[in-house]
């Protein structure tokens, strides 16, 4: 990962830079930022930046040794430390080396991977990941190797808020104690869960969310979307670069979503019988996983122009285009029938899930909004 990799951030990426120049590099930091601000690629990139056998004047080469085995972030002095627990392949005492290559593989596609997103590649069901007394014995371990290749060892901590007591009192110790040329970055979403002690031994450095024109542009030039779409994907995704992602790849459908649920609200108010059949016809041919799509799609549209409706636009989530069709339509969602419309919905998803006759399911579904809409 290199600095140029990262979505904005420019200045801390110079401070970053800086204190290698002036060979400043404090040994335990602490990069601290909301999910999807990039936090973790910071440390990578600057780890690989330290590591750079031909450092160029703002960003490591990319192409040397070192650089090579940081893109697949198997660089033998880059260790990894972070929430894990246990999982169908992994029963007993899981610690984060029993699952490095789902580590390597998840973050490789994308550094600024959530929480959630990495328990579910985990499998660890509903259980939360920790960081454990186990952990501790590794990180022991690994600190006594000597190091391979690099000047430094680093020690990257995704979530050092998930440590249990016995594991933050030792990693304490090792920062308080560090053994020579060893690099601690702890990358954290909350710093009120880490204890003050480790706080105070760390260097801060603090990482806003992203701000709207580098998100802007990283999906514009990055992953193309077009401009009005990534306008409302930034706006939607309020500096969240794991959120803007998602968005940029559910977008399409959310588009048709937003046609399909104008033209049933409009014929259902309007109790185009035929028309509305036709619509019905047309869902059914979708298949199955669109049309669950279409319905959470509903769903959460009723609940934005239900909030518009309440005047609580300040909670109201929606894109530009949904934005226009709501404010009209939102004085047709309210107290009086949300709540039932809200049922409609549900069921269908919950009757399209258990492999119902999707036409049947979807006419009902209009035929139950005719008599709500007017309500
Ligand atoms: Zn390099």
């Amino acid at each position: 990962m290199q600095f140029k990799e990262v979505v904005g951030h420019p200045k801390i990426k110079e401070q970053l830079i800086y204190t290698v120049e002036e060979n400043r590099i404090s040994h335990a930091q602490l990069f601290l930022g909301p999910e999807g601000s990039g936090n973790l690629a910071l440390a990578i990139a600057y780890a690989q930046y330290i590591a750079c056998t031909n450092k160029q004047g703002n960003d490591s080469c990319g192409v040397c040794p070192s650089c090579q085995k940081f893109k697949k972030l198997i660089h033998p002095d880059l260790h990894f430390v972070f929430p894990v627990n246990t999982s169908k392949t992994i029963k007993k005492n899981p610690v984060s080396d029993d699952y490095i290559t789902q580590w390597r593989t998840a973050l490789i596609e994308n550094p600024y991977i959530n929480q959630d997103k990495w328990y579910e590649i985990i499998e660890i069901e509903n259980k939360q990941g920790v960081i454990s007394k186990n952990e501790s014995y590794e990180i022991l371990r690994k600190l006594n190797l000597k190091t391979f290749e690099s000047e430094y060892k680093f020690m990257i901590i995704w979530l050092p808020e998930k440590m249990n007591t016995y594991a933050a009192n030792k990693l304490l110790k090792f920062i308080e104690e560090p053994p020579e040329k060893t690099l601690f970055f702890l990358v954290s979403e909350n710093s009120e869960q880490i204890i003050p002690t480790i706080l105070s031994r760390t260097q801060l450095i603090k990482i806003p969310k992203i701000d709207n024109d580098s998100l802007y542009s990283a999906l514009c030039d990055r992953l193309g979307v077009k401009p009005d779409k990534a306008l409302d994907i930034t706006h939607l995704a309020n500096g969240n670069y794991f959120e803007a992602l998602n968005l940029a790849h559910a977008g399409d459908e959310d588009y048709e979503n937003l046609e399909r649920f104008k033209s049933l609200m409009r014929l259902a108010y309007s109790q185009k019988i035929v028309e509305i059949i036709d619509w019905v016809d047309e869902i059914a041919r979708i298949g199955r996983e669109k049309q669950k799509g279409f319905l959470t799609y509903s769903l959460r549209l009723l609940r934005e122009n239900f909030m518009l409706n309440l005047k609580r636009k300040e909670i109201v989530y929606l894109t530009q285009k949904e934005y226009i069709f709501s404010e009209n339509f939102s004085q047709f969602i309210h107290q009086g029938n949300v709540r039932k419309l809200y049922e409609v919905f549900n069921r269908a998803y919950a009757d399209i899930g258990m492999n119902a006759y999707n036409k049947i399911v979807f006419l009902d579904v209009a035929l139950k909004i005719v008599k709500l809409i007017r309500k």
